[in-house]
């Protein structure tokens, strides 16, 4: 993604509304891009002042006055050419106002950045904590198959949704079931494939947002890849090497139209 596409994102991550596809893909991007940083610095910074300003942010008692007689004034029925030229010298209201809501906004933009990494952390342990269970609670698969038109249909009537699934057994990735899973709060598909004697998890669920190329993380000795194609996310979870990891996630992702 370009920086253009970042800076779009990072509008969006004021509305706390990235998934995690999209808030590792900023991530990744902020990491190797001192200009869309700075951005993010920008905000934090802007964050922290005004954290620091606000405690002390109180209206002078002659402001104060000003405001009561504006709004006298807004409430007095008929008003004379003497008491609008009055009128002009008041603070604007609307400013104070103003003023507030930006306060309350550069408050809420930093909170919400904040906590979409958080989320996107938790995410991502919840997905490897849901792996390392799979493996050792021997709950892999709810369906075991190696056969997509036997996987497929058996998370229907389960999801309120219908995930793409795929075998990549000529590409060295069976795929040999498939269970449900809570991702996020949310319904998943958890589709488990083999690469030798080691299991990928790919957790699928609906995406809110258009496509974001591929992320790779490692995390306590996993590695996870994320993505979506604008109508899913795709998270996968497996002990096999990033780079392993990373050609199965381009195997799925050419293998879904
Ligand atoms: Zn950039």
């Amino acid at each position: 993604m370009d920086c253009n596409e970042i800076r779009r994102l990072l509008e969006a991550a004021t509305d706390g509304e990235l998934d995690v596809a999209h808030q590792l893909a900023v991530e990744e991007h902020l990491g190797r891009c001192p200009l869309c940083a700075r951005a993010v610095e920008g905000i934090h910074a802007r964050r922290t002042a005004l954290q620091t300003a606000l405690p002390r942010f109180t209206a002078p008692p002659a402001l104060a006055e000003k405001v009561r007689s504006a709004l006298r004034n807004e409430g007095a029925p008929v008003r004379t050419s003497a008491s609008q030229s009055k009128r002009a010298d008041v603070f604007p209201l609307w400013r104070v106002t103003g003023l507030a809501a930006s306060l309350a906004m550069a408050l809420f933009v930093g909170y919400t950045w904040g906590g979409s990494r958080v989320r996107t952390q938790a995410l991502v342990d919840e997905a490897v904590s849901d792996h390392v269970r799979s493996l050792q609670a021997n709950h892999l698969m709810d369906v075991a198959s190696t056969d997509q038109h036997t996987v497929k249909p058996w998370f229907a009537g389960k999801l309120a949704f219908s995930p793409p699934v795929t075998d990549l057994a000529g590409v060295g990735f069976p795929l040999v079931g498939g269970r449900l899973e809570r991702v996020a709060g949310q319904d998943a598909a958890a589709l488990v494939y083999r690469r030798r004697q080691h299991a990928i998890n790919l957790f699928i669920w609906p995406a809110r947002r258009e496509a974001a190329p591929p992320v790779t993380r490692e995390r306590d000795g996993y590695n996870v890849v994320s993505w979506t194609d604008g109508s899913f996310n795709f998270l996968a979870v497996s002990e096999i090497p990033a780079v392993e990891l990373a050609d199965f996630a381009e195997e799925i992702r050419q293998a879904t139209p």
